[in-house]
């Protein structure tokens, strides 16, 4: 089987090279281009992480990440944002809605990989798998 990743995302060319890398990487992609579709596919799949853009029509991924974390089926899968919004103060924001970490917009081809795997790993060494 393979390990499912989901994308929150509505930018087209972004949700296109994040699957391609993932992909590549032999993972599995299920995206979503809105906060509530992703949050009904998060509850369907239970992916391994999740990738979410901050800056989404109608539900913005704050308040998506926080109504993950209130769900006790998906609260403990681990949530890395991905935004252009990383300045100061959002840090903050960021992880105060729930999510683990961010990953800056644009995203480097180089270590974008390898840093979605450092988040599955420390939530393994978390809930002992
Ligand atoms: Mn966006």
């Amino acid at each position: 089987m393979k390990r499912k990743i989901l994308l929150i995302e509505d930018n087209e060319q972004n949700r296109y090279l994040t699957t391609f890398l993932l992909e590549k990487n032999g993972y599995e992609v299920f995206s979503a281009s809105d906060g509530p579709q992703g949050i009904e596919l998060a509850g369907r799949i239970l992916p391994l992480v999740i990738l979410l853009d901050i800056q989404l029509p109608s539900m913005d991924g704050y308040a998506v990440a926080r109504e993950l974390r209130n769900n006790p089926v998906l609260a403990n899968i681990p949530i890395v944002a991905v935004t252009s919004y990383a300045m100061s103060g959002d840090r903050e924001k960021i992880i105060a809605a729930g999510c683990d970490g961010y990953i800056e917009k644009p995203i480097n081809p180089d270590t974008f990989v390898a840093e979605i795997e450092r988040y599955i790993t420390e939530a393994r060494k978390d809930t002992r798998l």
